[in-house]
């Protein structure tokens, strides 16, 4: 699993470009204070990520207090898809604050309103109603409430099976743990619920078999009867890999789960608003889930998150069995429209596509070069770097940590994924990115690999 760095100021390189710049020892002595601080307030499971204080990040760069400067190749966790502390999110959050209204709860607002009519008018029908909540994993855990609802309603107290993948990551709450494919993740669980279900996911690398005949296959060989399924919750690409289905697939998933009376649920919380090189992911696929859920890039900033679906779906729950406390915070929301207007406006997700096709034409490249480099996966800008031993699907994690920190020594920030044994080099740049950033800090991923398996 993860693997902590070391807090002993090491010696480093300088480096000195426009867009980058380490002149001090890493970890920063001065620095020592706060990430111990840190250490001894907060638990062990928050440590992990390369040893930077981070003082402030813009578009496509973070820096310290100490002058130095990284390509972010993070986006913090996939978030800031309009780019680091955008003026124009900033002006939003202060407007909103200074206007006198923090907080309502469900009571109603205007920029409430303002922003689910946004989402809905940018979505395809009939994805026409949005819940809004402010963490990935609680519209995770809606999308199982309005499924298994969905499937009592419709076929009885035994249509109550989701199925979901394996490798998935859905979030850290329970309800998104169980429907989660790593299983070292779920070892604190114990009592497993037997009505979730995974399936390999057909990403081409480590399942090769990725015909649809397979996922039936799997689901008759675990004894469910599709007429139990009361959803099916996939990621629009694996976080853990940023391995995307085949299009025939989900087409057929798409079939299936109306054949079936599941709900097909799409969880664009990493996918949504761009990253891949279109608004939504799920738009490489040609297909429209019957839920979507959104959270990470939807504001670039503060905590949002977002349930769209069918009207029929979302207007199945009570009046009142549907709340959160923050749901729709003012300027939460007010951060989501001014992002999703950089978004929109200066066409982020079709500098995603263009910038992601040399980001991907570069690491075809150092691939080629690397046998330990076993896959890369990904779209847009989001891409993932499985590490192996050479030859084979075996995860090298210890590849994948030691190029995340030379990279991190010389200005470049990312970080490794807890899936897949934390064996994936991710890259998911803001979309803000520029071709030459894209050039050298794929430079610095190269010179990482060479060091590291000469
Ligand atoms: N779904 C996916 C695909 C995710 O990547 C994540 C977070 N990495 C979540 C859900 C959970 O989101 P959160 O951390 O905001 O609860």
């Amino acid at each position: 699993m993860a693997r902590e760095f070391d807090l002993t100021p090491q010696a480093v390189p300088r480096i000195e470009t426009p867009l980058r710049r380490i002149t001090t020892k890493l970890p920063v002595p001065e620095s020592l204070p706060i990430l111990e601080k840190l250490q001894r307030y907060e638990p062990l499971a928050m440590r992990g990520q390369p040893p930077v204080v981070w003082q402030r990040a813009e578009g496509f760069q973070v820096f310290d207090a100490y002058g130095n400067c990284w390509i972010d190749w993070s986006s913090g966790v996939l978030i800031t898809n309009a780019g680091h502390g955008r003026r124009e999110i900033v002006d939003a959050i202060v407007q909103q604050a200074a206007s006198g209204l923090l907080t309502s709860y469900g009571f109603a607002s205007e920029i409430r309103a303002r922003l689910v009519e946004r989402i809905a008018g940018l979505l395809p029908k009939p994805l026409e109603k949005i819940f809004l909540l402010t963490t990935g994993s609680e519209t995770v855990e809606c999308a199982i409430k309005l499924g298994r609802a969905h499937g009592f309603a419709h076929g009885g107290s035994s249509k109550n099976i989701i199925v979901s993948f394996t490798g998935a990551f859905h979030g850290r709450t329970l309800g998104a743990q169980l429907a989660g494919g790593i299983p070292a993740l779920k070892d604190w669980i114990g009592n497993l619920d037997p009505g979730f279900v995974q399936v390999p996911f057909p990403d081409g690398f480590r399942t090769s078999d990725t015909s649809f005949d397979y996922f039936e296959r799997c689901l008759r060989e675990q004894n469910v009867d599709a007429r139990n399924v009361a959803a099916v919750i996939v990621e629009t690409y694996q976080g853990a890999s940023a391995a995307f289905a085949p299009r025939e697939y989900m087409h057929s998933l798409r079939d299936w789960c109306t054949q079936s009376g599941a709900l097909f649920v799409l969880d664009e919380v990493q996918a949504g608003f761009g990253r891949t090189g279109t608004m939504w992911g799920f738009e490489h696929y040609g297909i429209v889930p019957d839920l979507a859920l959104f959270g990470k890039g939807i504001s670039s900033s503060l905590p949002l998150a977002a349930v769209a679906g069918t009207p029929e779906i979302m207007d199945s729950q009570s009046i009142g069995t549907m709340t959160s406390t923050h749901t729709g915070n003012p300027v939460c929301c007010a951060a989501a429209l001014a992002s999703i207007d950089l978004v929109v406006n200066e066409r982020l997700a079709a500098n995603a596509c263009t910038t992601g096709e040399v980001l991907h034409g570069r690491l075809r490249e150092i691939q080629a070069r690397f046998p330990e480099i076993g896959s890369v996966q990904g779209k847009g800008l989001v891409a993932g770097l499985a590490c192996v031993t050479p030859g084979t699907t075996v995860p090298n994690a210890n590849l994948a940590w030691q190029v995340v920190r030379r990279c991190f020594e010389k200005g470049v920030l990312m970080f490794a994924p807890v899936g897949f044994g934390g064996a994936t080099v991710k890259i998911a740049p803001p979309l803000v990115i520029t071709e030459a950033a894209i050039r050298e800090s794929t430079e610095v991923l190269e010179e990482a690999f060479e060091a590291q398996c000469k």
